[in-house]
């Protein structure tokens, strides 16, 4: 088999050792069914064995109280930009915070179906921070506050959540759902597209307190409606049943490895490494401000785009993989998720050594 690679990809991202090599063994035939999981009724006694033990395994690890319903949705995170509002704009208007490009996009497809308060925005500058609590002012009237946990791009992440008392705090948690712990007790709801730290495309897992779903909706479109889901338990029409499948084994190696506070743990002393060495030098430009680091997503700059781009296609030949920034904003980013292994991190902090003393 060929040698696997350091995958920084942004997402769909590396996955787990373990995870791959579970999958591998079970493709031909789960568990003496003669079947692959890709092959099964999604109605069957084997599926629903996993589809199970996948909810069961998110509640514990997340600490999931009964008050919220998983879900498991179609469309993806972006399918969710236009859900939360179809769902939850009882009065018609919501608070959006903008701090990058999908929170941008969220709040752009909810202003289709009501009113829209933007009531910070980090365009102005270039997206380098998330703000502090104190900047921000609510709403009291809105339906709900909108907030990207972790922005994938520019490579911010909220280190704290603002409490807004009775308003419900809606999350986009795509790129750092699993990576540390949080009280989900603190949001009405999180939603987050599997590809990064869940598994593989092809879904959005929403957790939603259970008063926030409402089944006076007659109107709204099927797939987008919670109480359907809840109600039929994420199988109106076929659920994504390999995504599924993936996830029960990410979850089953998140649990083993030590659950969320081994990730976490895991997670902060990879990207302290890469950011102190960021800051023990002066040939390569880290994007976010300090207070606002992302764990998950590490953006950089070298000199100029010339260098940025010799320095992905140098990094890859070594096997250290899609360290290209986003089209948007170009640059480095090193998307390390929890399944991107410390000796990873280390290898690449010595290929950005070697790169940057031979361009001294
Ligand atoms: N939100 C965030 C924070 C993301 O990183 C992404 C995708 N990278 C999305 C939303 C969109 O997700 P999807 O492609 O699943 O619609």
């Amino acid at each position: 088999m060929k040698e696997r690679v350091y995958n920084f990809s942004a997402g769909p991202s590396m996955l787990a050792d373990q995870v791959l090599e579970e999958i591998h063994e079970e493709l031909y035939s789960y568990n003496s069914t003669g079947m692959s999981v890709m092959e099964m009724s999604h109605r069957g006694k084997e599926y629903l064995a996993i589809f199970n033990d996948c909810k069961e395994r998110l509640r514990r690890i997340m600490e999931i109280s009964e008050d919220y319903e998983i879900l498991f949705m179609h469309g993806g995170a972006t399918g969710q930009f236009s859900a939360v509002p179809l769902n939850l704009m009882k009065t018609g208007k919501a608070d959006y915070i903008i701090t990058g490009n999908f929170s941008k996009k969220a709040a752009e497809e909810a202003a289709k179906f009501g009113q829209v308060n933007i009531i910070y925005d980090s365009s102005a500058n270039d997206h380098t921070r998330i703000p502090e609590l104190s900047e921000l002012s609510f709403s009291p009237d809105a339906d709900y506050v909108h907030l990207c946990s972790n922005n994938t791009i520019f490579g911010t992440q909220w280190q704290r959540f603002p409490d807004t008392g009775n308003v419900p705090l809606v999350a986009d948690m795509s790129s750092d759902i699993l990576s540390r712990r949080i009280n989900v007790a603190d949001f009405g709801l999180i939603y987050a597209g599997a590809q990064k730290n869940m598994g593989v495309a092809g879904m959005a897992v929403v957790i939603v307190r259970k008063d926030l779903i409402r089944s006076d909706l007659p109107d709204m479109p099927v797939l987008c409606n919670y109480a359907i889901e809840a109600k039929n338990d994420s199988m109106y029409n076929t659920p994504p049943t390999h995504t599924i499948y993936v996830l029960d084994k990410v979850l089953k190696w998140i649990e083993e490895s030590g659950g969320l506070e081994e990730m976490e743990k895991r997670n902060r002393q990879k990207a302290k490494l890469l950011y102190d060495y960021l800051d023990s030098q002066t040939f390569y430009q880290p994007h976010s401000e300090k207070g606002s680091r992302s764990i998950m997503n590490v953006t950089f700059t070298t000199p100029d785009k010339e260098t940025d781009s010799e320095f992905a296609a140098l990094a890859s030949q070594k096997g250290l993989v899609s360290l290209k920034g986003h089209r948007l904003v170009g640059g480095i980013r090193a998307s390390i998720y929890n399944a991107m292994p410390i000796e990873g991190v280390r290898k690449l902090i010595d290929f950005m050594e070697e790169f940057a003393g031979e361009r001294k």
